[in-house]
């Protein structure tokens, strides 16, 4: 994250940096590469409350019909916790923090992962017999990690809860590490594989060979995508923070429709 900080993507008036807009139009083709949650739709206090708007949605078939525009989402979710309009608008999907990616073309899965299964649910009772009556806690097994969820939990617990989820890793530290989202812990598989990992073999396929690749995260597991991308695309992040190692920043959700609204206005334009 050595980086003298992020510069805002927009100067004034939704106006995009003008040598981001040069680079957008100039590209042959595009690979856009988008977080789910905090990104596309703002955080909810459950992943079931983060439903897609209908413009986000238009938005995005809109920008996967374009014929040189690839689109990929890249999320920590698993494929059935994608929202079906989202499953449905086309995109490719790297799930799971990218140890899945389901395309039109092929499903992929990281080789390493099926060993690791028994670990998981392993993992998963543990932490449903030690914090599972926690008042709001939910813990979720999902295909290839397992999620502790604290949103909604009193915050006197969550101290309590990380020092937990570090003894029951413990005997797991081989083939399982733990890592902090937004109000999330996951114990994840300890191979060297993240969302960076997912674009980079995105971008080696022919349908995404020589895009310029644009990624678009707001949380620590997509700073392994901005790290990938570094010297090679745009790496845009969502809110506040300065510390991240993308290269410009937006504020909002809505900030990142007004960008991929003015992309595919850009590259519309391009094709006219
Ligand atoms: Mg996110």
């Amino acid at each position: 994250m050595a980086n003298a900080g992020p510069r805002p993507l927009f100067m004034r008036n939704d106006v995009v940096d003008p040598f981001v807009h040069r680079r957008l139009q100039g590209a042959r083709t595009l690979a856009l590469f988008l977080d789910y949650d905090g990104t596309l739709t703002p955080i909810a206090a459950t992943r079931e409350a983060a439903v897609p708007g209908g413009r986000t949605v238009r938005l995005l078939r809109a920008l996967v019909a374009s014929p040189d525009i690839r689109v990929a989402i890249v999320t920590g979710r698993s494929l059935s916790h994608v929202p079906r309009s989202i499953r449905r608008c086309g995109a490719d999907l790297a799930v799971d923090h990218g140890v899945r990616i389901v395309s039109r073309q092929a499903v992929w899965t990281h080789p390493a992962l099926d060993d690791l299964k028994p670990d998981i649910r392993k993992v998963y009772a543990a932490a449903e017999e030690r914090l599972g009556t926690i008042p709001g806690i939910r813990i979720e097994q999902k295909r290839w990690s397992v999620d502790i969820h604290y949103r909604q939990v009193h915050p006197r617990h969550v101290a309590g809860i990380r020092a937990m989820m570090t003894r029951v890793m413990g005997p797991y530290a081989g083939s399982l590490r733990l890592t902090h989202g937004k109000k999330v812990l996951e114990a994840r598989p300890a191979i060297s594989w993240s969302k960076g990992h997912a674009i980079l073999k995105l971008l080696e396929s022919r349908e995404y060979k020589g895009a310029l690749p644009v990624f678009i995260g707001d949380d620590r597991t997509d700073e392994d995508g901005f790290l990938a991308l570094r010297g090679r695309g745009i790496t845009i992040h969502v809110g506040r923070s300065r510390r991240t190692a993308a290269r410009y920043t937006v504020r909002t959700v809505p900030d990142v429709l007004v960008f991929l609204a003015g992309v595919l206005a850009c590259r519309s334009r391009d094709d006219a």
